[in-house]
This record gives C-alpha cells, sequence and structure tokens, in this order.
C-alpha cells in the first residue's frame, strides 16, 4: 500500500503519511474504520481480501504497516496487548518442526526450548514467562544482562530465543544490543528486543540485527493512555505469516477500533517524543542538582554511566527517569503526599506526567531482598514525562520535594 514517493521518505513522514488518501470508495483523507466482524465472498469459492476480521482487518492492517516501517521490519502483527505480542514469540520455539503451516522448518535450529530472559524486565512479561514455564511449553532461564559472561554461560547451552529490554525498568540501566544481539545470534538464538520504553523513534533494534522487535503500543506509541495494544515486528519476511497465523490461531489479534485509536495515536509520536524529552532533560537536570536527591538515573546526562552508549544506540535519551530520594521511604512518603500534576499511577509513555513508587507499585512482586538485589531502593521514584509544559512539572516537583526541607 505504501505510495512510491514514501519508500524514500523519514520515518517521520512515513508515520504521517501511511494510508492517508488510499480510501477508493469515497476518497476519505483519513483511512475508515473497518468495524464489521466479517466480509462478504464474492461468490462461492471467491473470497476477497478479508473474511473474518480475527485472522485480517483493513484498519489493523495500516497500523501494523505503520509499525513495520518505523522499526524496518518485514511485517508486523497488531496484538490485544504487550504481552500477548510477547506471547507469540514462544509459540513456535522449535524451527525445525514448526507447527504453523506458513513456516519454513530450519533443520539447522537449536533442538531447544529454552528462552533467555533479564532477570530485571517487565513484571507481567516475568508472570506469562513462569506460567509458560510450568506449563512446560518453554524453559525460561532468567540472567543479568548487563553481566556478559552470566549471559555467555547462560546462552553456552542450546538457546531458542533471547529476549532483551533496553533500557531497563525502572534503573534506566542500558545494554549495548550490537553487542548482545551477536552473542545471542552467535550461540543459535533469535533475538527479541522489547523497545517498549523507547518506541520507535528513538531506537530501532533490527538496525543492530534483532530478528524481533516487540512493544506495548498501550505506551508511547498510541500514547494517550486509552487504549491496551501490542505489536511484534519481524525483521524477516518468513516469519511474518507464521507470527500473523499464531495471532490468528489464539486469538491475539487487536480490535478494529482499537487500531483505528493507535494510528490516530502514533500519528504524533515523532513530535510526541521531542517534546516530552525536552521536558524530561530538563526535569532530569533540576533533579540532579537538588540537595534532597541521591541520584538521577537519566540517560540524558553526563552522569549516566551509559551516557555514551546511550548517545550511539539511541536517537536520544527518552522521556522516563527515576530517581531516589535521601531520605529513603519516608521521603517518597512526604513528596507524594501532595504533589500536583503528576498522577500516581502505573504505565507511562502517555500525554500525561505520571509518578510511581516501583519498591510498592510497578516491582512490588519483588521481594524485598530481591529489590535490592536489583538496586530498586525504598527511596526510588519512577517518572514518566508527558507534554505539560516543562517549566510547570518543575514547579510541581519543586513544592513537593520543598516539604522535604
Ligand atoms: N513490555 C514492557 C516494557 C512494559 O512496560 C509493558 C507494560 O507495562 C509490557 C511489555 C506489557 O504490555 P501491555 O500492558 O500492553 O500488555
Amino acid at each position: 500500500m505504501t505510495k512510491d514517493y514514501l519508500k524514500d521518505a523519514s520515518l517521520q513522514t512515513k508515520v504521517i503519511n501511511i494510508g492517508v488518501d488510499t480510501d477508493a470508495a469515497h476518497g476519505s483523507v483519513m483511512p475508515p474504520i473497518y468495524l464489521s466482524t466479517n466480509f462478504s465472498f464474492e461468490g462461492l469459492g471467491k473470497k476477497r481480501t478479508y473474511d473474518y476480521a480475527r485472522s485480517g482487518n483493513p484498519t489493523r492492517e495500516i497500523i501494523a504497516e505503520v509499525i513495520a516501517e518505523l522499526e524496518g521490519g518485514a511485517g508486523a502483527v497488531m496484538t490485544a496487548s504487550g504481552l500477548a505480542a510477547l506471547d507469540l514469540l514462544w509459540q513456535d520455539l522449535d524451527r525445525a518442526n514448526p507447527i504453523a503451516p506458513a513456516a519454513t522448518p530450519d533443520p539447522t535450529a537449536p533442538k531447544s526450548k529454552r528462552v533467555v530472559v533479564p532477570h530485571d524486565c517487565y513484571g507481567g512479561t516475568q508472570r506469562l514467562l513462569n506460567a509458560r514455564h510450568k506449563q512446560g511449553l518453554i524453559e525460561c532461564v532468567y540472567v543479568d544482562q548487563s553481566d556478559e559472561a552470566a549471559l555467555s554461560a547462560a546462552l553456552a547451552e542450546p538457546t531458542a530465543l533471547l529476549l532483551l529490554e533496553t533500557p531497563s525498568n525502572p534503573l534506566m540501566r542500558l545494554i549495548d544490543l550490537e553487542k548482545l544481539i551477536k552473542l545471542g545470534q552467535d550461540a543459535g538464538a533469535r533475538v527479541a528486543v522489547d523497545n517498549t520504553f523507547l518506541s520507535p523513534a528513538l531506537q530501532n533494534p533490527i538496525t543492530f540485527g534483532a530478528d524481533y522487535v516487540v512493544h506495548s503500543t498501550t505506551k508511547y506509541i498510541n500514547g494517550h493512555s486509552d487504549v491496551i495494544g501490542g505489536a511484534l515486528v519481524c525483521a524477516h519476511a518468513a516469519d511474518v505469516l507464521p507470527m500473523r497465523w499464531w495471532a490468528n490461531c489464539v486469538g491475539a489479534t487487536a480490535p478494529a477500533f482499537d487500531s483505528y485509536m493507535t494510528l490516530r495515536g502514533v500519528r504524533t509520536l515523532f513530535v510526541r517524543i521531542k517534546q516530552a524529552q525536552e521536558s524530561a532533560q530538563a526535569v532530569a537536570e533540576y533533579l540532579h542538582n537538588h540537595p534532597a536527591v541521591k541520584v538521577v538515573h537519566y540517560p540524558g546526562l553526563p552522569s549516566h554511566p551509559q551516557h555514551d552508549l546511550a548517545k550511539r544506540q539511541q536517537k536520544g535519551p527518552g522521556a522516563m527517569m527515576s530517581f531516589e530520594l535521601a531520605g529513603g521511604l519516608e521521603a517518597v512518603k512526604t513528596v507524594f503526599e501532595d504533589i500536583d500534576l503528576f498522577s500516581l499511577a502505573e504505565s507511562l509513555g502517555g500525554v500525561e506526567s505520571l509518578i510511581v513508587h516501583p519498591g510498592s507499585m510497578t516491582h512490588a512482586a519483588m521481594s524485598p531482598e530481591a529489590q535490592a538485589t536489583a538496586g530498586i531502593a525504598p527511596g526510588l521514584v519512577r517518572l514518566s514525562i508527558g507534554l505539560e509544559d516543562a517549566a510547570d512539572l518543575i514547579k510541581a516537583l519543586d513544592k513537593a520535594l520543598g516539604r522535604l526541607a
């Protein structure tokens, strides 16, 4: 569907223009939404492009094309949530004997159902992996992905899939994508990267060799905190149909209305990210200089241990950050008691700014010991910077932090 003149256009142009002015019926500039669950046959044995909306839907097709373009992939599968997208990754781990009819068997693929995963990946991903492990679908091995020796040791046994997440949540630790993707692939594994935290506007793992990219489109891609959704982008054309087959088989495909909303949201991805990131830099600098703050974890600060890697691997530092209050949990309670503008809520990547206490909210499932090992201190606070005026965000933080004096 991509028009010829878009082939050489920038991603920012593509994200605006794909699907625009393509409606043959009425010339509607914005692509219409097709809510119908079913599509008629032209006649007996004469199927049109679509027949049933779980397997295919024109509205979903456009957002899939946009996201595949943004990530530089061969195709994308739009799912009902980020977790549904992740769950497609391990349906056909035995690539020598795939179940999906469209898959090409690869006799050289490792005979393994081993999935190597970062020990600090998103908690919902861990819950899903643990459940699939208990079912026997996969053998899940957690590893500190910043420890290359531990990762190499984990990959020494035949491994089907390596899942990476960068920056990490909530400490904003980065991993070297090029290096680790190569490490995984040299060991015979396919490599998937969860790119939710930065969005395709700021990081493109396929350019570093990733086989798959996963998104919770719930976050920056939709960007308005009003749709739960996900995307699985396949770098290789041969993987697209098998993954679509699985999404249809398990009923994980994204609804038409959600696809329409997400398409509407993604059109402004680049301008949203640009603005949020600019404000995030100002907020991070303010926090860095505040006496009540022990440390700020933000890749845009020269004090971040991987500031140079961020500059090399990312198109920008993003709009997520965390900081540790010197006064620990008591200080967090004081700040959260009266903070303007920031909503005390999980999730991220929306137009509105959010504040979270990882220890008791996003990472509450981890024991206090596990939190301590992972570096999640009781005084740690995470921010998702939205599109409010940076001066107002700093004013709100200054007022709340002022209560600590
Ligand atoms: N991956 C990451 C990094 C996330 O932060 C989340 C949700 O917070 C998910 C995946 C899961 O996405 P969803 O909530 O859309 O299922």
